[in-house]
Parts: structure tokens; C-alpha cells; sequence
């Protein structure tokens, strides 16, 4: 998924490399690299771990270079294998986001044609190729072209020639963005890493080679120069900055009521038009966070009598399993708008005949442009690589999508009552931080939990789940309380504590004697809950009482609290919260 940056201008290019890496660093962290163009030819520094500007002693001066924060996917993790990746002859350095799925067949030719490699990796393939398309006569430019004209898989790549000093920008499949400054211009895998440097910003297409100067960019694609539209970055530089906070994720899960709320009255007049106002059948396809954001969509909408709904796993989708519909609307779920597989799940839907709809937090993002139509969560730039404030908002568009598909119902009417009170609801969630603290840190003995819900809870388990395991490496399973005595009751001891999510509905007493089997069987209970019921305090070790949320929607404060509860279980035990071990926040590899 890695990060990738560039730099051509007048000043120094490091410091504005690494800050810009780091600010990319979410998208991987396991080494990074930076290479500098100077009068001694192209320097480079590369190193195994996340980029520590403060500590990072490299003394390159230069006014141009490219910059790379790595999240392997090809080749172990090592100095070796960081990038910037050079040719034979030291004359080109490149960095690559992406995979390159014929990386064997191309090594084996260029070895034959006598290139030799220092590293593991399928980039590094990349930048011999091009070596050997300007041996054959080609300048920088062309050679890119041609180099690319013979990948297989994704790329977004920066390209630097010592000789002619110049720097070459392609992409198809991992995303890029060139900034426009004054008289310098700079290269980022997405925009909030030059924020700081300029909101002008281009967003190359697939296929497109741009050649990158200080006046700013020549695009051309399939050998024609075309022009790209400049865009202006709405977002604010201090919403990329930790504002107090000891981590993102916790100024994040703070920032979520203005989140909701900006998100509600970006639609003031209503969400856009669908691209199927009345369909047969809506299925949901996304991935991790997004995939629970789909569930609640899911819940929120079946058993409408008008139309039928379900939810997949995007990367499961290699067979769609659907019949053709004949009015199907497809929502895509994904905060980056460029997770690799909810591009390929949403394009084999509508292959399969589904109109397609992206929900994503980033505008422009390929999600964006492929879709059929796109609704934005306003949620500002997200950080910490475990998702808050983007799937709470993501819950207020499949609430307000659930009131437009179901519109002229009674359900309809209450979900936008409820929507309305969310901001305020949530807020009141946040006061309860100090409750969410130390049950949190008491939870920290343990290393797994079950965590159960039923109805309208039962997609916060699984989200709750994944935030106890990305932030506090506790193993937690989310399970719907049915399901407990069907297996998972052999695990329960003292040493497996379960967090129960019981909701003020139909449900609750079916919960409660849920409660006493888990009792019977001597397992910590921890309860969250917005129906306070004296029967839930004999069982309970500890009972949080939430705020009410009608119409189904207990699942936003469900998840906040959730996710205090597992920032401060992560905090107690000294783990690194933004950027947790082995993962990348926006995943654009399959
Ligand atoms: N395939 C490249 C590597 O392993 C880039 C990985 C990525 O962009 O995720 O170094």
C-alpha cells in the first residue's frame, strides 16, 4: 500500500520529503526511503522502521527528490528491499506503490539481457525496465511509456534521471496526486500529505506518464498529451495535525459529532439522485470497517416489502453471487475510496447488471470516478489507521440512504428524527469517556474476549472486535448472542471476558439470559448498554449506560463507545495506536 512522495522546486527537498512521507506513513511503515538529486549525482538513505523526522539525520542538500514508506508486499522487510529502487547504471531512482503480478517473467528477461538486482522486489524490476528502454534510445518520458505499456498489475510510481534532472510521475491502479506550487511542485499518494505546500492539486488517470517541473506537469497518455482538470483541497491544514491529542486516534474519535453533523448538512437538500431511485434489490460490497458500515445499512433497510437486501465481502466477490436484477443498485463502501478489492467487487457487480453507488470519504478517489454515482461522508482527513469517525459517518449515510430507498414510511420518518438527534447523542457518548477508560484498561489483563450483540448490535460486535484487535492485539471475536452457546460457550472461563451490547429493543431480555449463561460459566461480564435494567447489574461485572437512540440507529453509540473502550485497552498496554504492527490504512492491493 505504501507511501510515495516527490519534490521539485527550490528548496531544500528533504525536510519537505519527510514530512510529507510521514504524513503518508498510514498507508505503510515497515521502512522508508528518500533519494536526493545533487551535484553529487542521486543520494539515498533508506532504513528499516516508520520515518522519524525528528531523529532522521540525513545530510543530503538538494532541491529535488522522491520519498517511499513501505508496506511490503514483494520481498521481505528489510534495508535491501526499501525504496527508492536504481537501475544497473545509478542513473534512474524510483519508488512504487503497487504490485507488479508479472515481476518474475520481466526480471528473468532483463537478467538475460544482463541487468543485475539488488533487491527482492517486483519495483525494483520497474526501474531496470526503464534502463533498458533509454539504452534502446528512448528519453525519460517514452521510456516510462514503454515501460509501463508492459506491467501487469497496479503502479503508481515517481521516476528520477540524474542526467537530465528530471522527474516522471505514472499510475494505473494505485493513486497520485501532483501538487502545484509556485515555481515547485510536489507529488504525494494522496493529498493531505502536501496540504502544508498547496491545495492546488491534479489527479492523474490511469494510464496517464506526467513529466513533473518546477512550472508544474505535462500529461500524456497513450502517447497524446491531454490536460487534467486542477482541483482545490477543501481540507484544512490543522485537520491533519494532532490538535492536543496524544494520538489520531483519539482527537478522531473526538472529532465524530462534527463529523456527523457536517456530513448531514452537506446534503441539505436530500442525497443526490441514485443511480436506481426504486430498486429490486441493494446489495452492499466493502471491506473491514466499511464491510460493518454495509451490515448496519443492511439492518437498517431488510424487510421493507419493497425491495430485497444483502451484504458481501468485496474480496469474495470472484464470483458475483447474484442473478442478473433487473433494477440492482450496488453500494460500494470505502473510507480512501481506493481499497483494491471493493473496486473489484463494485466492478464485477456491475458487470454482473447492478448499478453501482461509492460511498467514500475522499473526493475524486477512484471510487469516485468509477462508480455510477457517489454520496461523500464529510468526515475531514483520518489519520490513525484504525477508522472512526469515518464509519460513524458512514452510519449516518446508510441511515440516510435507508430513509430515501424506504421513503413515505413510517421507518423512514423516524430514521431522519433519529439522524437529526446523532450529533448530540454522540457527544453525550463522549462524556462517558472516564467509564470507557477504565473498563478499557481493566480489560487490558486479558488477551481474548467475546464481544456479543443481537439485532441491531450485532454489526458493532464485529467492529468493536476489529478495533480490540487492531489497537489492543487482544483476540476478539464478535458473536452474535444466539451463536455463544452453539460452540464458542467452550471457551468461556474466567481469563475470556465477553462485552455484551444489549440495546433497548425486542431483544433485551432474550440478552439477559444470554447474561446469566455467561455468569453460570464464571466469564467476566462487561456491559454496554442504553436499557438500564437492575437484572443487568447482578450479572455484570461492569455496567456503562449509553444514550438512547431510536429507530434501530443504537449502533452509533454503541461504536463509540467501543472504540474508547479499545483506544485506552491499546493505551494501557504502551501499544502504538495510530500506526498498529503489519497493517496500512487505505488498502490498494488485492
Ligand atoms: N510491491 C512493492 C514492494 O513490495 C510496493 C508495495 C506496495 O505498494 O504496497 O515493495
Amino acid at each position: 500500500m505504501c507511501g510515495i512522495v516527490g519534490y521539485i522546486g527550490q528548496r531544500e527537498a528533504l525536510p519537505i520529503l519527510l514530512s510529507s512521507l510521514e504524513r503518508v506513513t498510514y498507508r505503510g511503515y515497515d521502512s522508508y526511503g528518500v533519494a536526493v538529486l545533487n551535484g553529487h549525482g542521486i543520494e539515498v538513505f533508506k532504513k528499516v522502521g516508520a520515518v522519524d523526522v525528528v531523529r532522521a539525520d540525513i545530510p543530503f542538500k538538494g532541491s529535488t527528490g522522491i520519498g517511499h514508506t513501505r508496506w511490503a508486499t514483494v520481498g521481505a522487510v528489510s534495508e535491501r528491499n526499501a525504496h527508492p529502487h536504481f537501475d544497473c547504471t545509478k542513473q534512474i531512482a524510483l519508488v512504487h506503490n503497487g504490485d507488479i503480478d508479472n515481476h518474475r517473467d520481466l526480471r528473468e528477461r532483463l537478467a538475460a539481457q544482463g541487468h543485475t538486482f539488488t533487491s527482492e522486489t517486483d519495483s525494483e524490476v520497474i526501474a531496470h525496465l526503464i534502463e533498458q528502454k533509454l539504452s534502446d534510445g528512448a528519453e525519460l518520458v517514452e521510456a516510462v511509456e514503454a515501460a509501463t505499456g508492459e506491467l501487469e498489475g497496479s503502479y503508481a510510481i515517481v521516476v528520477l534521471e540524474q542526467t537530465t534532472r528530471r522527474m516522471v510521475v505514472a499510475r494505473r491502479g494505485s493513486p497520485v496526486v501532483i501538487g502545484l506550487g509556485d515555481g515547485e511542485t510536489y507529488v504525494a499518494s494522496d493529498a493531505p500529505a502536501i496540504l502544508p505546500y498547496t491545495h492546488r492539486v491534479i489527479y492523474p488517470e490511469d494510464g496517464d506518464v506526467a513529466l513533473v517541473t518546477t512550472a508544474g506537469v505535462d500529461i500524456r497518455h497513450n502517447g497524446s498529451k491531454v490536460s487534467r482538470l486542477v482541483r482545490t483541497i477543501d481540507w484544512d491544514v490543522s485537520q491533519i495535525e494532532k490538535g492536543g491529542y496524544e494520538h489520531f486516534m483519539l482527537k478522531e474519535i473526538f472529532e465524530q459529532p462534527q463529523a456527523i453533523r457536517d456530513t448531514i448538512t452537506a446534503y441539505p437538500a436530500g442525497l443526490p439522485r441514485l443511480p436506481v431511485e426504486n430498486p429490486d434489490h441493494v446489495v452492499f460490497a466493502a471491506c473491514g470497517t466499511s464491510l460493518h458500515a454495509g451490515l448496519v445499512g443492511e439492518y437498517l433497510m431488510a424487510g421493507n416489502g419493497k425491495f430485497t437486501v444483502s451484504t458481501v465481502v468485496a474480496s469474495e466477490m470472484a464470483v458475483v453471487p447474484f442473478n442478473r436484477p433487473s433494477a440492482g443498485l450496488a453500494i460500494a463502501i470505502s473510507q480512501s475510496g481506493e481499497t483494491a478489492d471493493t473496486i473489484a467487487g463494485m466492478n464485477g457487480l456491475s458487470e454482473a447488471g447492478f448499478k453501482t453507488l461509492a460511498v467514500t470519504n475522499v473526493r475524486h478517489s477512484s471510487i469516485a470516478r468509477l462508480a455510477n454515482g457517489v454520496i461523500y461522508t464529510t468526515a475531514g482527513p483520518e489519520v490513525a489507521v484504525a477508522s472512526t469517525k469515518t464509519f460513524t459517518t458512514q452510519l449516518v449515510i446508510m441511515a440516510m440512504l435507508a430513509a430515501r430507498l424506504m421513503d413515505g414510511t413510517e421507518r423512514a420518518k423516524s430514521l431522519r428524527e433519529a439522524i437529526r438527534t446523532l450529533p448530540n447523542k454522540v457527544q453525550q457518548t463522549l462524556e462517558l469517556a472516564d467509564e470507557f477508560k477504565s473498563a478499557g484498561e481493566d480489560l487490558a489483563r486479558f488477551n481474548n474476549m467475546f464481544i456479543i450483540g443481537k439485532g441491531q448490535t450485532r454489526p458493532v460486535t464485529l467492529e468493536a472486535a476489529l478495533k480490540f484487535k487492531e489497537i489492543s492485539y487482544v483476540h476478539a471475536e464478535g458473536v452474535p448472542a444466539g451463536e455463544l452457546k452453539h460452540g464458542p460457550f467452550a471457551l468461556l472461563e474466567a481469563n475470556t471476558p465477553v462485552l455484551a451490547l444489549v440495546a433497548d429493543d425486542a431483544h433485551k431480555m432474550r440478552m439477559l439470559t444470554t447474561l446469566r449463561e455467561i455468569k453460570a460459566r464464571n466469564a467476566p461480564i462487561y456491559v454496554l448498554t442504553d436499557a438500564p435494567m437492575h437484572d443487568v447489574e447482578d450479572v455484570a461485572t461492569r455496567v456503562i449506560i449509553l444514550p438512547k437512540v431510536e429507530a434501530g440507529l443504537a449502533a452509533a453509540v454503541f461504536t463509540v463507545a467501543s472504540q474508547l473502550m479499545s483506544y485506552y485497552c491499546g493505551r494501557a498496554k504502551n501499544l502504538p495506536i495510530d500506526r498498529p504492527r503489519n497493517l496500512a490504512k487505505s488498502v490498494t492491493v488485492p
